[in-house]
């Protein structure tokens, strides 16, 4: 079976979530072998077995965590020199899209970015025009690089588990790939929430909301539910909410199983943000709200008396 490359997202000996949906969406159309970069990977190696990984390729050297994206483009070309994969998938996080364009460059192949779905031949789906078109494209040229969107795919498990075979690159970064060099990290604080563009359920607030203050009620809401939270421009020009949550075309792209877009009218910016969310709900006390028409379950009503009326359900099914 070809074998299909994915770059792994991992905080350490975690593995993102991610990167067990690339995992799942490479063993539908070859056998997935994992590159990791950094170290942790042996701590790794029992959860990418399992979702079916066949080789971990460990590239460990501090040098992908030091030097910005370049080192990681030109890990994955000298792999697809050696291997010949069928394809590379990476995430479509922002530094995944940066990879995947210098790599496409490197390797003279195509790059498909934002993919939402990937079918027969490695035809992938995206959404376009702010999510108004849904498009299939498929790469032509070299080796096809795929930026698959978080959360686009649900992680599921092999039937059989991979033997996630660790198998050490030996490969130096060149010095060109070393010319911006991190110098320092700071880790945003956000709690116990989930990341935004990761997370199942997302809660985000818009200008209905009034005031910064009343976001705590967006945040009650999201912790009620394991979710995170995100927010309109609106709210975030105004400087209710740090502008990092904002969710839009001009913001982060989330794609949940659930959206939960409260006091939100449902501007095209907002929307290209979230539209290929799996289930939408609303809650906006005007009927002819945009957003309604995205809607799969909305409720017309004010939300400082809808919200509370939610958390205090949700709370009251969590202890029975
Ligand atoms: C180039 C460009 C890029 C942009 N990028 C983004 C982007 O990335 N993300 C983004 O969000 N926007 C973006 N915008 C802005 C976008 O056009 C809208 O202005 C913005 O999304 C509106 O935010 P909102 O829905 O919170 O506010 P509004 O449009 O003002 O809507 C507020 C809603 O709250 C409802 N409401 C009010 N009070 C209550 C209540 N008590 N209970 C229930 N409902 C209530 C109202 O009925 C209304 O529908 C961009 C605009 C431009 C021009």
């Amino acid at each position: 079976m070809a074998e299909i490359l994915v770059l792994a997202e991992h905080d350490g000996d975690v593995v993102k979530k991610v990167t067990l949906e690339l995992l799942t969406a490479a063993r539908a159309h070859g056998e997935p072998s994992v590159v990791w970069t950094g170290d942790g990977a042996e701590a790794a190696q029992g959860r990418l077995a399992e979702f079916g990984a066949a080789t971990v390729y460990v590239a460990d050297s501090s040098d992908y965590a030091d030097y910005v994206v370049a080192p990681k483009a030109e890990l994955l070309a000298h792999l697809i020199e050696q291997k010949s994969p069928a394809a590379v998938l990476v995430a479509a996080t922002s530094e995944g899209r940066e990879v995947a364009g210098r790599l496409a460059v490197k390797t003279g192949s195509g790059v498909l970015t934002d993919v939402t779905g990937l079918g027969d031949g490695l035809t992938a789906e995206q959404s376009i025009f702010g999510g108004a078109i849904t498009v299939q494209s498929r790469v032509r040229t070299g080796t096809p690089i795929i930026a698959v969107r978080p959360n686009a795919i649900t992680p599921e498990p092999a039937a059989a588990p991979g033997a996630a075979a660790l198998e050490s690159v030996d490969f130096a970064v060149s010095d060109a790939a070393k010319i911006a060099k991190v110098t320092g990290k700071v880790v945003a604080e956000r709690g116990e929430r989930p990341e935004l563009t990761e997370a199942s359920i997302v809660v985000s607030g818009g200008r209905g909301l009034g005031s910064g203050e009343h976001f705590a009620l967006i945040e009650e809401l999201a912790d009620s539910l394991g979710a995170a939270v995100g927010a309109s421009r609106a709210a975030t020009d105004a400087g209710w909410y740090p502008h990092q949550f904002q969710v839009g075309q001009t913001g982060k792209t989330v794609s949940p199983q659930l959206y939960m877009a409260i006091g939100i009218s449902g501007a095209i910016q907002h929307r290209a943000g979230m539209q290929t969310a799996k289930t939408i709900m609303v809650v906006n006390k005007d009927p002819e709200a945009p957003i309604f028409e995205l809607a799969d379950f909305g409720v017309v009503g004010d939300l400082f008396k809808v919200v509370p009326q939610l958390i205090e359900e949700i709370g009251k099914r969590a202890e029975s």
